[in-house]
């Protein structure tokens, strides 16, 4: 049987014995996972082929994890698929001719246009809730009060089924999926279709946000209800408040007081953020050089309180603004070599640390040789459960540690500050106390 034999390296301590000793004991929570600096998370939005097939393989050869948000009602084998909820289409057709589109009405028609059983009409849905999301409600009653009118004068053929423009052909499935998440990737919802959720009738985004959690939960389990991103980078107050009913975490928008966002259109400094987080996102389209997003992995790796949320769409050639294949290993391999100094993980793994985080409690405390560290929280237990890297101090005279957590044990080398000689390690909160001595 083969025995690895731990070996510490002696390292010189510069600290006084007397800040050493008043800091044994002490235990905290790394602001980030391993210690690092700070954090990445990779997202790719709407399940185009191309992630799967080419930017995938690529990631796992570095072993580095990403977040798929998927529009559930394209994956083969769904059961859900995309839908219009409501009225009998015929009947809202017929009010088009003599009831303009308003406030009052709205919402039911713009729910309804992609699924007319006609070619072409989605795209009024799109134009219309990209009007109405920014503000311009008027513009978008117009682009429907067209779309029916086009409608009833029979410009649209027939589509042969109920659901508009959705039929991809080269399409990933669940089964490739389960493969993917035993990989080490996080799939998330993207909602069934890939609709204005601002531009839905209550009955309409309900559909879209809790079939699409459903279709997950049944196809792969609760772990992956965690994550979502409600289509366009919406930050609609009437959308966002329902979607935080259904998924505890939003790439769109987090509702945490100690995180600062700055989102893909923003260009302040995330150097100059004060709060204890601040999640910086940057979509890389096109037309982003290669040297300027390495310089977000660059800034990131530098400071101590930055989550780098990258944002990708297509990959080579398939999907909204494809980036190339050969650029995106290369920049997944100039990532890989800063590890060092940075966690990279998933949106939601990321998320789940900082949540549990900021809302835990360490209870330290010296049993005659023994150190014990307790963490606890009150955060729901089947979402939050990743392990949190505890650094705790301990004498400078141990010069390996061992760590008891429950009947599991660990030895650990430890490493040396200013305040003195500490340990890191992992520990899952509201699992007991764990022991720390010396070995
Ligand atoms: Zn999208």
């Amino acid at each position: 049987m083969n025995r690895t034999v731990l070996i510490c390296a002696g390292v010189f301590v510069l600290s006084s014995c007397a800040a050493q000793q008043r800091s044994v004991g002490k235990t905290e929570i790394t602001k980030w996972q391993f210690g690092k600096r700070g954090a990445v998370s990779i997202t790719y939005d709407d399940g185009t082929i191309n992630q799967f097939r080419k930017a995938l393989p690529i990631m796992n050869n570095l072993r580095i994890p990403a977040t798929f948000f998927i529009n559930t009602g394209q994956i083969s084998g769904s059961q859900y698929m995309g839908a219009f909820i409501g009225r009998p289409v015929k009947t809202i057709i017929e009010e088009t001719a003599t009831i303009p589109t308003n406030t009052d009405n709205f919402f039911e028609r713009s729910s309804a246009a992609g699924f007319l059983g006609l070619n072409g009409t989605l795209e009024y849905h799109i134009k219309a809730g990209e009007q109405f999301d920014e503000g311009s409600p008027e513009k978008a009653y117009k682009i429907i009060d067209e779309l029916f009118e086009k409608v009833r004068l029979g410009y649209f053929t027939s589509s042969g089924s109920a659901e508009d423009g959705l039929h991809e052909t080269d399409v990933t499935t669940w089964d490739e999926i389960r493969i993917y998440a035993a990989q080490g990737h996080e799939f998330a919802s993207h909602m069934v279709t890939h609709p204005y959720l601002a531009a839905l009738d209550e009955v309409n985004i309900l559909y879209e946000l809790e079939k699409s959690r459903e279709e997950i939960f049944n196809q792969l389990g609760l772990k992956y209800t965690f994550s979502a991103e409600v289509p366009f980078g919406t930050e609609n107050e009437r959308a966002l408040e329902y979607a935080y009913k259904v998924y505890p975490a939003l790439r769109n928008r987090m509702p945490e007081l100690y995180l600062e966002e700055l989102n893909r259109g923003n260009s302040e400094n995330p150097r100059s953020a004060e709060m204890e987080y601040v999640q910086w996102q940057r979509g890389a389209t096109t037309k982003t050089s290669l040297s300027l997003m390495k310089s977000w992995i660059d800034t990131t790796s530098v400071n101590d309180n930055i989550w780098l949320v990258l944002v990708l769409h297509g990959v080579d050639g398939i999907g909204w603004e494809a980036l190339d294949i050969n650029l995106l290993e290369e920049y997944f391999r100039y990532m890989k070599s800063k590890e060092n100094n940075l966690w990279i993980a998933t949106f939601g793994d990321v998320t789940r640390y900082m949540r549990e985080r900021m809302n835990s409690i360490i209870k330290t405390g010296r049993k005659g040789r023994k150190i014990t560290v307790n963490i606890i929280n009150t955060l729901d237990p089947t979402m939050y459960s990743i392990p949190l890297t505890l650094k705790t101090y301990v004498p400078s005279k141990w010069k390996k540690v061992q760590v008891k957590e429950g009947s599991e044990k660990r030895i650990i080398c430890p490493q040396y500050d200013m305040m003195g000689s500490y340990i890191l390690y992992q520990i899952i909160p509201n699992t007991g106390e764990t022991e720390v001595t010396r070995k």
